[in-house]
């Protein structure tokens, strides 16, 4: 069976090496470079940055540690961003070595569906090749979304892959969105030491975390000085000789040097012959699909970003494995009940499940359980006992339907909570189950133990 797919991100190269694992005849196009936006402009490239704000945050406060550092402690941009791209190509070159060991054909260039069977590549050179396939997999996902009246100029008005690019640590920054992208960078330029203003439209930030996770956010942004103004909305942009002006709705007006555009993300769908086969799309532009990942045309799947839905690269992955395995004949169906995410801001963010206001919405007789990082011992060790861990229970089952964390390696402290859910655990099997000490997990049994008022920490 010959596969081609389109696009080899997160989405894209997973789906590849899955179907050339089942036995299937593999071609990947790809546009720029394999793992897409994930690995050369978003998730990978921004955690090495958060890696080197973290270690200059560190390294600034080696004192509390009972270190001593004579000498400047300063942010090398050059160094941090050689650092960055190195960990990038590392990867990038693992990808294109599993190509090779499992025999997945990549060809370098633009895909055009013309019929559910001939794919049309124009090749960097702008050779044309058509491919002959049996089945597609389209994999193309999305970039930077734009405002139309301010467009990314790549140099003052920056879209996040410029900011991943940008040569020299501006002296104020403002970002206009405080989602996750937008909160990231906040804390990454705001350590290198630029003075960052974010705008937000939602009435808080990360608007689509729990509200006591944004509260927490928020207080910590502020302690940071980065200054947030949330529920407000910017009217215009232009720049002037002393750098760029963000005039707000409420008349007033913020300047600053460089200007960050982080408000969504853009879905790939045009000129990939959607409409020449007859792809349906709803609402948003994404493409439609159903829980075995295929289009509406037989033969034609779609993953990641592109379908809509939660943009993050693990779901891209799990959702190329479901259509690689269907399009080679094993029947899989894509279960999106739990997902964990995270948020890599400083402290991070880890959630899995209901929020409190959608278990309420769902008529759901909770129970809450939290655990303030202050409270552990191992937090206290690290230097880092901001946050705390929420749990939340149905009332009536005891079954763990929430966990919301924000405070050290929330990001992966959440994979418990995703389990417990998954698995439909109860708040007091977690909190049955022995946690090792001194760890951050303790910190989950104590939540699940508070669920029932019985932490033994709790002040
Ligand atoms: P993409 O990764 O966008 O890959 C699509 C590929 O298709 C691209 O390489 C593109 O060049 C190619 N392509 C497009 N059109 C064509 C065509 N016609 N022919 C050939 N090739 C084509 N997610 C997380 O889970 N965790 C994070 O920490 C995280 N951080 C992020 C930080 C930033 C700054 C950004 C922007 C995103 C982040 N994301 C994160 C989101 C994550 O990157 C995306 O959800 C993920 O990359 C989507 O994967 P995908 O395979 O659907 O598409």
């Amino acid at each position: 069976m010959k596969l081609t797919i389109i696009g080899a991100g997160p989405g894209g190269y997973v789906a590849a090496l899955k179907a050339a694992q089942l036995g299937a005849q593999v071609t990947v196009i790809e546009d720029t470079e394999v793992g897409g936006t994930c690995l050369n402009r978003g998730c990978i490239p921004t955690k090495a940055l958060v890696a080197s704000s973290e270690a200059l945050h560190k390294a600034k406060n080696l004192e509390e540690f009972g270190i001593e550092i004579s000498g400047n402690i300063s942010p090398n941009l050059t160094k941090i961003m050689e650092r960055k791209n190195k960990v990038v190509s590392t990867q990038v070159k693992g990808i294109r070595s599993l190509f090779k060991s499992w025999g997945v054909n990549l060809i370098e260039g633009r895909g055009m569906i013309l019929t559910p069977e001939k794919i049309e590549v124009q090749k960097k050179d702008n050779a044309i090749e058509i491919i002959e396939t049996d089945k597609i997999i389209i994999a193309t996902g999305s970039r930077p979304a734009q405002i139309p009246t301010f467009p990314f100029d790549g140099e003052h008005i920056l879209s996040s892959d410029d900011a991943l690019n940008i040569k020299s640590i501006p002296a104020s920054m403002i970002i206009i969105g405080a989602g996750v992208i937008g909160c990231e960078f906040a804390c990454i330029f705001k350590e290198l030491g630029t003075e960052v203003t974010m705008v937000e439209m939602m009435p808080r930030a990360v608007s689509t975390e729990d509200p006591e996770i944004s509260e927490i956010l928020e207080k910590e942004l502020k302690k940071k000085k980065i200054k947030l103004l949330t529920g407000t909305k910017v009217e215009k942009v232009d720049g002037q000789h002393d750098g760029i002006h963000v005039h707000l709705a409420d008349g007033k007006e913020l300047v600053a040097e460089k200007l960050l555009v982080s408000i969504g993300r853009a879905l790939n769908t045009e000129n990939i012959g959607l409409e020449a086969v007859g792809i349906k799309r709803g609402a948003r532009g994404e493409i439609l699909v159903n829980e075995k990942m295929e289009t509406n045309i037989e033969g034609i799947y779609a993953i990641g970003d592109v379908t809509g839905g939660i943009l993050l690269a693990h779901t891209a992955s799990k959702q190329g494995i479901v259509a690689a395995c269907n399009a080679c004949g094993k029947e899989k169906k894509y279960d999106p009940s739990v997902v964990p995410a995270a948020i890599f801001t400083s402290p991070e963010i880890g959630s899995v499940g209901l929020r409190e206001h959608q278990a309420k919405d769902k008529g759901i007789n909770i129970k809450i359980g939290r655990f303030q990082f202050r409270s552990l011992g191992k937090a206290h060790a690290m230097g880092e006992i901001a946050g705390m861990i929420k749990i939340i229970a149905d009332a009536d089952t005891d079954k763990v339907v929430g966990v919301h964390i924000i405070g050290p390696h929330a990001s992966d402290l959440v994979h418990e909570g995703a389990l417990a859910i998954k698995t439909g655990l109860t708040a007091k099997e977690v909190a049955d189950m022995i946690h090792a000490h001194p760890t951050l997990a303790e910190g989950l049994m104590e939540a699940a133990e508070d669920v029932h008022g019985e932490a033994i920490h709790a002040p």
